[in-house]
């Protein structure tokens, strides 16, 4: 792959993406955008909606710092675009490998993914030997979890959640609905002016195109990932770790975590860190609720996991996800990282923002115009661990130094005091997690029966980027 000389300077902009209309520019490596200083600054540069396509009635002006010269033009980020031909994992990074720059790593193991995980996609049943081991752990562990009502699926909206909703006396501390944080949650970098950069849902088809250029930036992130997606992309699992990226926990199957029962969410966590374990040798001490939906006690089970629980600035959603589904535009989307930047200007913290890897036209955003116009800001852009000043081997329970990074179950007694509710002791008999070539389903995935859209499109990204639309269209019909 050839790569682009070392400094496009950036000016006029928009003719630069009127000039690649048609083409697609995906697989170029990018090089890094000017610094903030010096004769090569762009001025902010105002990119019509209809950039590269043609004239259109609508008058949507966006002014950003900087773009990718090779940027797709906003025309093609679409829910109907083509899908762009993937790459291949490259390198593939061999068991023995040792990451250069995480103190004490052990070489990435050898049996990568030979063991037996439960069905992608559907939350894990718990009666398996390892979740009711993990459920032990989480009994012994000392954080009291609280006894609060399970949710109905559909967030804050839904009449029968109404109550937890308003959540009146903060005894839920819902943070969807109402931005409510306790000491164990990261929401934001301390240094103003940090932005803590991070991908969620990976790994994905483009998720390379992301890291091509991330690596020509010279930027770190951090990837929540979703353990179904790791098992099917173990080796590019492996590639973001090897290259410095943080890699967090972001469940097994992508569930509302406050609508399943403590045993589930143990599940849900335990599976996503195993998986994670098997292929990297290290295991996640950072955690992100799916859809941020979390509550007191998907906080005390987390944390008596292991698991920090990391969300996002409130408010700092830049809607990516809903692209590919036509549920936002990519100009929504870009208007959305406006008014980010605009409340970040006026914060006197950094921040951190909700994007994601999953899908073609969120790796075309984020690499065409909201990293761009991040460097263009002269933000400090670093992983979460970074932001919060820990070293990178701070990430991983295993090469942890649990002085500057203790472990978020210290002080949880101080911060669960209501009632607390017994987990479900084991009384099974131990077995093995179902396969994911067999056919039976969990019989007690209580979600199966509320199978909604969103769960639906993870269940496809184990598949080619063909039949990957395909599926989408089936979804989406
Ligand atoms: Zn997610």
């Amino acid at each position: 792959m050839k790569f682009l000389s070392p400094v496009v300077p950036l000016a006029v902009l928009p003719l630069l993406v009127q000039a690649h209309a048609g083409k697609y520019a995906h697989h170029n490596v990018i090089p890094r955008q000017a610094s903030a200083t010096g004769s090569d600054i762009a001025p902010p540069s105002q990119i019509p909606d209809s950039a590269g396509a043609a004239p259109s009635t609508d008058s949507f002006v966006l002014s950003l710092t900087s773009i990718n010269p090779t940027a797709l033009p906003l025309s093609a980020i679409v829910s109907t675009a083509q899908p762009a031909p993937t790459q291949e994992v490259s390198p593939i990074y061999p068991q023995g490998a040792v990451p250069p720059n995480i103190i004490g790593a052990p070489p990435l193991p050898d049996d990568i993914l030979q063991k037996d995980y439960p069905t992608p996609d559907d939350v894990p049943p718990v009666n398996s030997a390892e979740v009711e081991e993990w459920i032990r752990e989480v009994a012994n562990s000392g954080v009291p979890i609280p006894d609060i009502p399970i949710n109905l699926e559909g967030g804050c909206t839904v009449a029968g959640n109404a109550v937890a909703a308003a959540d009146t006396d903060r005894s839920r501390c819902w943070w969807t609905c109402t931005g409510c944080t306790r000491k164990t949650d990261i929401t934001q970098c301390p240094q103003k002016g940090t932005f803590g950069l991070s991908f969620d849902d990976g790994p994905a088809p483009y998720t390379p195109d992301l890291l091509d250029f991330l690596d020509q930036q010279k930027l770190k992130a951090t990837f929540f990932v979703v353990g179904s997606r790791v098992y099917y992309r173990p080796d590019l699992l492996r590639k973001q770790y090897m290259e410095g990226h943080q890699i967090a926990v972001h469940t097994w199957s992508h569930p509302e975590l406050t609508t399943l029962t403590n045993e589930q969410i143990i599940a849900e966590l335990g599976w996503s860190r195993r998986v994670i374990q098997d292929t990297l040798g290290v295991t996640p001490n950072m955690m992100r609720p799916p859809y941020g939906d979390i509550d007191d006690r998907v906080r005390a089970i987390s944390v008596a996991m292991g698991l920090t629980p990391v969300i996002w600035t409130q408010g700092f959603d830049t809607e990516d996800f809903e692209i590919g589904s036509g549920g936002t535009t990519v100009q929504q989307s870009l208007q959305n990282w406006e008014r980010i930047t605009a409340a970040a200007s006026t914060s006197d913290k950094g921040f951190i923002v909700l994007e994601h890897d999953l899908f073609q036209q969120t790796v075309e955003l984020a690499t065409g115009y909201i990293l761009p116009d991040a460097i263009g800001h002269n933000y400090t852009i670093q992983p979460i661990v970074t932001c919060m000043g820990l070293p990178l081997n701070d990430a991983y329970m295993e090469t942890n130094n649990n002085q500057t990074h203790p472990d978020p179950a210290q002080g949880a007694q101080a911060i669960f005091t209501g009632p607390t509710k017994a987990l479900l002791p084991p009384t099974h008999t131990p077995a093995s997690a179902s396969g994911p070539g067999t056919s039976t389903s969990p019989s007690n995935n209580v979600n199966k029966k509320n199978s909604n859209s969103a769960r639906a499109v993870f269940s496809v990204l184990g598949m080619g980027a063909t039949s990957l639309l395909a599926g989408l269209i089936s979804i989406l019909a």
